[in-house]
């Protein structure tokens, strides 16, 4: 079976990878990969969040991704380093209406078995000085986050040691089991798979509706460098109905995140996001105006019409989609993975993945 999996963002290449590993041959192309949303993204592995109550099918999605995600970095491990941490993730509230979210969600995470523990606001200092006051936090041990450039990068090493192959182009038109690239040349597939992000419904060839528009949702990060490091773990700020987070590397690098706009396939970095996200991270840690500046950047997060994802059979004969991740394709990387390598092996794909098919739609 020769599949081609159009983009090679962290979804194509995590897809590529599980189904080179169960025996397909695979071919991604992508004109530049691993350097849109998933080059962009902070890597948070958070364990919940308060939107999840009540989104049932999506809470199962990311509890079975947590649950893959320490045996996926193992695996992806015997070919080179994946840069995932597990060493804590620390939510702090800033006011009282916060607090009462971070509750719910410690009731969410008891529920699912997730190690919780709640600390005063003395607790949240002795475990991270240099934080703002704080009303309160909670830390889960468990959870962490990958550096996504570095997982992309074993991803893409894993598929060619694979025999998988990575064709640097663009797919311009999808016809009979072939698709045309923008250079005129013809690529022959069995099974395809679109996993183009924002981008996957640009693709030519489809019938009406066959292909959901993806939308770009636009985010702007913010990477500084501390050394010694300025924090232990990944920390999630929570104040007045919004938030921040903060994620360290191991080299000192410190990634702030992040903007929500919706402003088309726009992905400039600006003055005024990064001001702000400067302006919000230094009411968290005082002093990290005084930081060592990295890297501003901007990506566009895939946002299907009901801002979930989609993962699956399409309409069209041996045509798949995984994409309309949004905000959790990092966090989703394994789940979708397993679940597309399982259809294309005609095998069941894990239950926690079928209700995100892409049929969903059609109708
Ligand atoms: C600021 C920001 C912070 C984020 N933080 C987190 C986080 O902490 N945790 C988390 O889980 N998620 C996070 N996300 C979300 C996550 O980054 C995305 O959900 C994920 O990267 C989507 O991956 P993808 O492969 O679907 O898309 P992309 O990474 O956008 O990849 C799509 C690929 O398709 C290629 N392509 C486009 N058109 C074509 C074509 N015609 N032919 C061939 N290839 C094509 C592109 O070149 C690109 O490489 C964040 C996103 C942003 C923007």
């Amino acid at each position: 079976m020769n599949t081609v999996v159009v983009g090679g963002g962290v979804i194509g290449l995590a897809t590529a990878w599980r189904a080179a590993r169960r025996g397909v041959t695979v071919t991604v192309i992508d004109p530049a990969p691993a350097t849109k949303a998933s080059h962009v993204s902070a890597g948070m592995l958070p364990p919940g969040h308060e939107q999840l109550i009540g989104q049932e099918d999506l809470l199962r999605l990311c509890m079975t991704s947590r649950d893959l995600y320490p045996s996926f970095v193992a695996e992806l491990e015997e070919f080179a380093p994946a840069g995932f941490r597990r060493d804590g993730v620390l939510d702090v509230a800033f006011d009282e209406d916060s607090m009462r979210s971070l509750e719910r969600q410690r009731d969410l995470q008891e529920s699912l078995g997730i190690r919780t523990r709640r600390l005063s606001p003395e607790e949240c200092d002795a475990f991270q000085p240099g934080l703002a006051p704080v009303v309160g936090g909670l830390l889960s041990p468990d959870d962490g986050s990958i550096d996504p450039r570095v997982l992309n990068a074993a991803l893409i090493t894993a598929v060619e040691a694979l025999g998988g192959t990575v064709v640097r182009r663009s797919v311009v038109r999808v016809g009979d089991h072939t698709v045309t690239l923008d250079d005129g040349d013809a690529v022959a597939f069995d099974r395809l798979v679109l996993a183009a992000g924002c981008w996957t419904h640009h693709i030519g060839g489809f019938p009406d509706g066959a292909v959901p528009e993806i939308r770009p949702v636009k985010g702007q990060v913010l990477r500084l460098h501390a050394d010694p490091a300025l924090l232990k773990v990944t920390t999630r700020a929570f104040a007045k109905g919004s938030s921040l987070y903060l994620v360290p590397r191991p080299d000192g690098e410190l990634v702030i995140g992040s903007t929500y706009e919706e402003r088309g396939y726009d992905e400039v970095a600006t003055a005024e996001g990064i001001s702000a996200l400067i302006a919000r991270a230094a009411k968290v840690i005082p002093g990290v105006g005084s930081l060592r500046f990295g890297e501003i950047s901007a990506g566009l997060r895939p946002g299907s019409p009901d801002d979930l994802p989609v993962i699956g059979p399409t309409a069209v004969p041996d045509v798949y989609m995984a994409s309309g991740h949004f905000r959790m394709g990092v966090q989703l990387a394994p789940v979708t993975a397993e679940g597309m390598a399982a259809y294309l092996t005609d095998t069941a794909p894990h239950a926690s993945v079928v209700p995100f098919t892409p049929l969903r739609f059609s109708s």
